[in-house]
C-alpha cells in the first residue's frame, strides 16, 4: 500500500472505454486509490487531460512522437507528471514499486508485455485485455501463480462468474461442488438479421452493439461472437475447466452476466445493468463492496429475460475459437492475432463482415501449432498468423472463401 494507504494504481489503456469507466469509479473513491500511472497509445489530447485531472506519477504513450508531444502540452499544465514512451515504458510501470494495483486496459496483443510484466512483479492484476491470457494462458497463470500475483477478471462474465463461485474455490479439474459454468452473450447487433444480410454489413452497424458502449474491436468482436470465443478460453485458463464444463448461451437483454451450476441443482446468477463500472467495482474493491456509480437494476422495467442457444452458421468463430482451445499449444495465439488482423481489415473497410472467420479459419489450417511454454515462441507464432493472415486479406482469398 502507498502513501496514506491509498492503493497506487497503474492503469494500462487509460483513454479506452475501460480506462474510463476505471477512472469514474477511481474518482468516486479519492480516499482509497491514487492514480500512479495512465498510459495510452496515441490519444495526446485526452491523456493530457486526464494527467491534469488525476495528476498520476508516470504517464505512457505507446506511440514515441506522442510522448514527445504529450510532454510538451504536461510542461504548461501539469509539470510533475513524468512522460514515458513504448512497450518499456508500458513494462516500467506495470511492475513499479509504487504500483499496488494494475488494471490491464489495453487491446489486444499489444496487452502481453505489460500484463505479463505486472504478473512477473507480483501485483493484483485487474485483467481486461483477455486477449493477454488467450494468446499466452500458460505462460501467464504460471507467472502469476509464481510471484504470488493476484489475478481479478473485469470481463463482465467472469467477474460473474468469480462472485457466484465459492471462496474456496480453487481452479483445476478435480471433482468438487461445481458442475458447470455458463457464459451469456447478447449476441450482438446481427442476432436477427438474416443470414445473407451478414456479407454487406458495415463497421458503424458492427460497432453499434446493443447493450455496452466498448471500443471498436471488441465490438466487432462481439457482432461475430468472437469475443465469447476469447472468453471461453479466458474461462478456461481463470477457472481451470474443461471445455465440456464451459457452456455459452445467447441472452439478449445482458442482465444476467454469466451462471455458476453446482451439483445439488442450484444456480447461481450474477445480475445488474450493463456497466462495465460494476465488475471495474467489484475487482478494484475486492473483497469489499465499493460504490460504483451504476443505476440499480429495475426487473420491472426488464420484464423479461430471455434465452436463445447460439447459431453455428451465424456464429463461426466460437466454432473456431473453441477448435482452438481443445488444439492447445499456440492454437489460441495463432486464433487471436489472426482475429486481430481480420477485425482491423474489416474496420478498414478492406474485406467484409464474413471474411472475418475465412481469414482465421485459413490461418489456423496454414499455421503450425507449437507447444506454448516461451515467451519466444508464442510471439513467433503471433507474428506467423499475422502474417499469414495479412497475405490471405491481400492475395483476396478470404474474399472468395
Ligand atoms: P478501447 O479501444 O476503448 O481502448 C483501448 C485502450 O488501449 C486505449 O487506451 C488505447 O490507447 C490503448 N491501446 C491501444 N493500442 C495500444 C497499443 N498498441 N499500445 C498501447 N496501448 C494501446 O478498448 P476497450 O473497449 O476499453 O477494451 C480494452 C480491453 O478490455 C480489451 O481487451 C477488451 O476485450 C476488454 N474488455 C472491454 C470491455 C468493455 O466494455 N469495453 C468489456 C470486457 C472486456
Ligand atoms: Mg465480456
Amino acid at each position: 500500500m502507498s502513501e496514506q494507504g491509498q492503493a497506487g494504481v497503474a492503469l494500462l489503456g487509460s483513454t479506452g472505454s475501460i480506462g474510463v469507466n476505471t477512472l469514474d469509479v477511481i474518482a468516486r473513491h479519492p480516499g482509497r486509490f491514487r492514480v500512479f500511472a495512465l498510459t495510452a497509445n496515441s490519444q495526446v489530447d485526452k491523456l493530457a487531460e486526464q494527467c491534469v485531472r488525476f495528476q498520476p506519477r508516470f504517464a505512457v504513450m505507446a506511440d514515441s512522437d506522442a510522448a514527445m508531444r504529450l510532454q510538451q502540452q504536461l510542461q504548461v499544465t501539469a509539470p510533475d507528471v513524468q512522460v514515458l514512451a513504448g512497450t518499456d515504458g508500458l513494462v516500467q510501470v506495470a511492475a513499479m514499486d509504487g504500483v499496488d494495483v494494475v488494471m490491464a486496459g489495453i487491446v489486444g496483443a499489444a496487452g502481453l508485455l505489460p500484463s505479463l510484466a505486472a504478473a512477473r512483479a507480483g501485483k493484483r492484476i485487474l485483467l481486461a485485455n483477455k486477449e493477454a491470457l488467450v494468446m499466452s494462458g500458460a505462460l501467464f497463470m504460471q507467472a502469476v501463480q509464481e510471484n504470488a500475483a493476484t489475478l481479478l477478471p473485469v470481463d463482465s462474465e467472469h467477474n460473474a462468474i468469480m462472485q457466484c463461485l465459492p471462496d474456496d474455490y480453487v481452479p483445476g479439474p478435480a471433482p468438487r461442488s461445481v458442475s458447470r459454468i455458463t457464459l451469456t452473450a447478447s449476441g450482438g447487433p446481427f442476432r436477427a438479421l438474416a443470414l445473407d444480410k451478414l456479407a454487406a454489413v458495415t463497421p458503424e452497424q458492427a460497432c453499434a452493439h446493443p447493450n455496452w458502449v466498448m471500443g471498436r474491436k471488441i465490438s466487432v468482436d462481439s457482432a461475430t461472437m468472437m469475443n465469447k470465443g476469447l472468453e471461453v478460453i479466458e474461462a478456461g485458463w481463470l477457472f481451470g475447466l474443461p471445455i465440456e464444463q464451459i457452456s455459452v448461451v445467447l441472452h439478449p437483454q445482458s442482465v444476467i452476466h454469466s451462471l455458476v451450476e453446482y451439483h445439488d441443482g442450484s444456480v447461481l446468477a450474477q445480475m445488474g445493468n450493463p456497466d462495465m463500472r460494476i465488475p471495474i467495482s467489484h475487482a478494484l474493491g475486492h473483497p469489499q463492496r465499493i460504490v460504483s456509480g451504476a443505476e440499480p437494476l429495475d426487473l420491472l422495467a426488464v420484464a423479461t429475460l430471455q434465452f436463445e442457444a447460439p447459431d453455428d452458421e451465424r456464429y463461426p468463430c466460437l466454432a473456431l475459437a473453441t477448435t482452438a482451445w481443445q488444439t492447445g499449444g499456440t492454437a489460441p495465439t495463432l486464433l487471436n492475432a489472426a482475429n486481430e488482423v481480420a477485425v482491423q481489415a474489416f474496420l478498414d473497410e478492406r474485406i467484409g463482415f464474413t471474411a472475418i472467420p475465412a481469414v482465421i479459419g485459413q490461418v489456423l489450417q496454414q499455421c503450425s501449432v507449437h507447444a506454448a511454454d516461451t515467451l519466444e515462441m508464442i510471439l513467433a507464432d503471433d507474428a506467423a498468423a499475422r502474417a499469414a493472415a495479412c497475405e490471405c486479406i491481400e492475395s483476396g482469398r478470404a474474399v472468395t472463401a
